[in-house]
């Protein structure tokens, strides 16, 4: 048996994609969406959609695991945590310790101890293999019209698809979710602000949450319509986040969706690539607008 040491030094980003796929190779799995019930199943593990207030429970009754999985949310969620609740079994398998019972809310990256993150991680790596995001391995073929369509091929939520191909391009970008929303403190102060922000390639950027965006602001604006933009030169100023940096925007009902883009990267690439897609970004099929909230 490994020390807690070791399994400490094990939880990382690398390793949770090692697992994943070696699980999707062990069950010969190279097709997308990734069957994730049924992996689990193969797994030895028993799945029961069923009404509990976290998104999903991981218990054992005997030699027997169950994921509980919150049959409220949206489908896609569902998978998700279904297979972030298989990270803990793996997890608990390689190291032969079970805490009885795990409850967990998936989905979100910017919370948690390490194992969360490591099963957040694995979660992401299982239902998105690299083959079904390596049309987005340039950053001219990037946008988030295109990355929506594909979260609904692989059947997985918006975020972790980002956060994916965020990832997986070239050069360091980043992700952030505004939302119209008051501060815990004082219910009636309602503005658009940060939710949460991940750049996936960096640990050293700190992104508060609740800091609000100025009305002038074409993160704001982009509730001007549903219909994707790109901008140039935006100034950012959020928490360490300090600097005019180029960007793509959509709102999504209440909340706005806003990539980073690389400093590495040349603005005029994203204007010139494809005449009939971009700009002005149009075309949010209906799907999108009647699944979002949920299914970001
Ligand atoms: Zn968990």
């Amino acid at each position: 048996m490994l020390s807690n040491i070791d399994t400490v030094q094990f939880l990382s980003s690398s390793n949770a994609r090692r697992l994943a796929n070696e699980i999707r190779e062990r069950h010969n799995v190279d097709q997308y969406p990734v069957p994730i019930e049924s992996i689990a199943q193969k797994e030895g593990v028993i799945v029961k959609p069923t009404l509990i207030l976290s998104d999903g429970v991981l218990v054992r009754e005997k030699r027997n695991y169950i994921i509980k999985v919150n049959k409220t949310i949206h489908p896609y969620r569902q998978r998700f945590t279904i297979a972030h609740e298989l990270g803990h079994v793996l997890l608990e398998r390689l190291y032969q310790k079970f805490a009885n019972i795990h409850e967990c809310s998936t989905g979100i990256f910017a919370t948690k101890n390490k194992e969360e993150r490591f099963c957040d991680s694995f979660a992401s790596y299982l239902t998105i293999p690299d083959k079904a995001i390596i049309e987005f391995s340039e950053w001219n073929r990037i946008s988030i019209r295109e990355l929506v369509k594909k979260a609904h091929q692989v059947k997985v939520s918006l975020t972790p698809l980002v956060w994916r191909v965020l990832e997986h391009a070239p050069y360091e970008s980043g992700f952030l979710w505004f939302r119209m929303m008051p501060k815990p403190t004082d219910p009636n102060d309602i503005k658009l602000r940060l939710s949460w922000g991940v750049f996936p390639k960096s640990e050293r950027i700190y992104l508060p949450r609740y800091v609000s965006v100025s009305k002038s602001s074409p993160i704001y604006q982009a509730f001007e319509s549903s219909e994707e933009r790109f901008y140039k030169g935006v100034k950012l100023n959020f928490g360490s986040l300090r600097a005019r940096r180029n960007i793509l925007i959509k709102a999504f009902g209440q909340a706005v969706l806003t990539i980073v883009l690389p400093k590495e990267i040349d603005p005029d690439i994203m204007l010139t690539k494809d005449k009939d897609s971009l700009l002005p970004f149009i075309g949010v099929d209906k799907l999108e607008r009647k699944e979002n909230g949920n299914f970001t």
